[in-house]
């Protein structure tokens, strides 16, 4: 089944580490890993171009044990390992569910994945395979969502996917606050003046610099990625654009 006016065509989906997680404390937890699989599965069998990064955050985040005795950009390797970890996770899963993969490092680890190398990665999305960037940068001192707005503007992608655990981006956090609203559409610019901690902001000025949009949305609720391609599903769409309360 295609969309008949599909929004977005090819995708860049940032999966963190949190998600995989669901409700344990550590680690991967192994239902929830199956429910994200499937929504991807199911958005490639609709017919749209999907890669991937994966954070780490589930394993090990660099910046929570710098200053506690690790060096920060030791620390920070031992997080881009993390997030090769997810991603050979996310490869294992999906492939179960028939969907083809490639994982691709930005620290080339030749025995288990393949090197980043971009038109080898724009032939496989060609190709309909989803495409899996682990190891962030391969640098120190950034989190996945700077890598991920890199890919997506590499890859050509229409629009990076952030998928959290709310609906969108609020006025304030909606746990804690009920008068708080969801904005329907925001300016890359009133993210940053407002400082909503969205993603980094190295990530949301990369993303403004070559205009691709981001999209918020609920990844816990199953089905939603396939729901907010066609239009459907709840999400906060962070764009060139004056921004209005939804
Ligand atoms: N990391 C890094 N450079 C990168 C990407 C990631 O140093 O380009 C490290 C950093 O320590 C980070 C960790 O890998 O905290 C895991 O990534 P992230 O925190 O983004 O995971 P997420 O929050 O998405 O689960």
């Amino acid at each position: 089944m295609k969309p008949e006016q599909p929004p977005y065509r090819r995708i860049l989906l940032k999966v963190s580490g949190e998600v995989l997680m669901g409700e344990e404390p550590f680690g991967i937890d192994m239902v929830t890993l199956d429910h994200v699989a499937e929504d991807i599965a199911a958005v490639v069998e609709a017919g749209f171009e999907l890669c991937l990064v994966v954070g780490g955050g589930n394993i090990f985040r660099g910046v929570q044990v710098a200053g506690r005795g690790m060096e920060r950009a030791s620390a920070d390797y031992m997080g881009m390992l993390a997030t090769i970890m997810n991603a050979l996770a996310v490869q294992s899963a999906l492939e179960r569910r028939g969907v083809d993969t490639r994982v691709q490092s930005a620290i080339p680890m030749q025995a288990i994945c393949e090197p980043y190398i971009r038109r080898r990665a724009l032939r496989h999305l060609e190709k309909g395979r989803v495409v899996i960037f682990a190891a962030g940068l391969g640098a120190p001192y950034f989190t996945t969502d700077t890598p991920a707005a890199l890919r997506a503007a590499e890859m050509g992608c229409d629009a990076l996917f952030k998928g959290t655990s709310v609906d969108g981006v609020y006025t304030a956090d909606p746990k804690k606050d009920p008068t708080a609203r969801r904005y329907g559409s925001i300016g890359y610019q009133e993210v940053l003046a407002r400082d909503l901690r969205v993603m980094d902001a190295s990530a949301i000025s990369l993303a403004r610099d070559n205009n691709i949009p981001i999209v918020v949305f609920s990844i816990r609720e199953r089905g939603n990625l396939l729901k907010v391609l066609t239009g459907e599903g709840t999400h906060t769409t962070i764009e060139d654009r004056t921004a209005r309360a939804a």
